[in-house]
């Protein structure tokens, strides 16, 4: 089992499954709009096509995790407290859409500001894998079927590093200046979709998940 070390966060809704095809969303310019380091509860706005997609998810019984670096948190901006009500924040928006809470891990650290940085902080820490590592075991998610959506070009490498099937890159929060960086990160056994938000990414399901 995976242990998450002191400075990463996960909150696990799901339940054990045998393993299956799932979608792991970056938070911050993907699921909510981006507001530069999120500390704030009436800050939080859900990102067009947010709902319809979790809904989309949940009615094809595809597993939905998020995978967010929150350096605002070793940077000294805010706490793990802050986080929480933000998280509850969002939690509560998607239930309003009748959309369940969602299964979450969130990286506090940052190369410059977490003390004694090491190989262990990179593996947690998007571009590394751990994360997305942490989310596969507790939803049950069969990574090489699986496939996530970011908008910078970090979330992608950090698929690519956890063995995804591929990525999908989307123009809103950092997306537009990302997307030269997010394209370099396909590979000829990763693919990089593109999409302009995540409304784009409902119409691609049945391409992301083949019946
Ligand atoms: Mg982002």
């Amino acid at each position: 089992m995976i242990v998450l070390p002191e400075g990463v966060r996960g909150v696990c809704h799901g339940e054990a499954a045998p393993p299956r095809p799932g979608l792991i969303l970056d938070r911050d310019g993907v699921v909510v709009v981006e507001v530069n380091y999120l500390s704030r509860p009436d800050d939080v706005a859900l990102e067009r096509g947010a709902v319809d997609l979790l809904k989309a998810c949940a009615a094809r019984g595809v597993p939905v995790g998020v995978a967010t670096n929150q350096s605002g948190i070793d940077r000294g901006y805010f706490g793990w407290a802050e986080y929480d009500a933000v998280a509850a924040r969002l939690d509560a928006l998607l239930a309003e859409h009748g959309v369940a809470p969602l299964t979450t891990a969130a990286c506090a650290y940052h190369p410059k500001h977490t003390p004694d940085w090491s190989p262990q902080h990179d593996h947690w820490r998007k571009p590394g894998p751990g994360l997305c590592l942490w989310l596969a075991e507790v939803l049950g998610l069969d990574l090489a079927r699986s496939w996530l959506v970011g908008d910078k070009a970090s979330d992608l490498k950090a698929a690519r590093a956890a063995g995804m099937a591929g990525a999908l890159h989307v123009l809103t929060g950092h997306g537009i200046e990302e997307r030269t960086k997010a394209l370099d990160v396909a590979t000829d056994t990763f693919p990089v979709l593109t999409a302009d938000n995540l409304a784009d990414v409902v119409g691609m399901m049945d391409r992301l998940f083949p019946a």
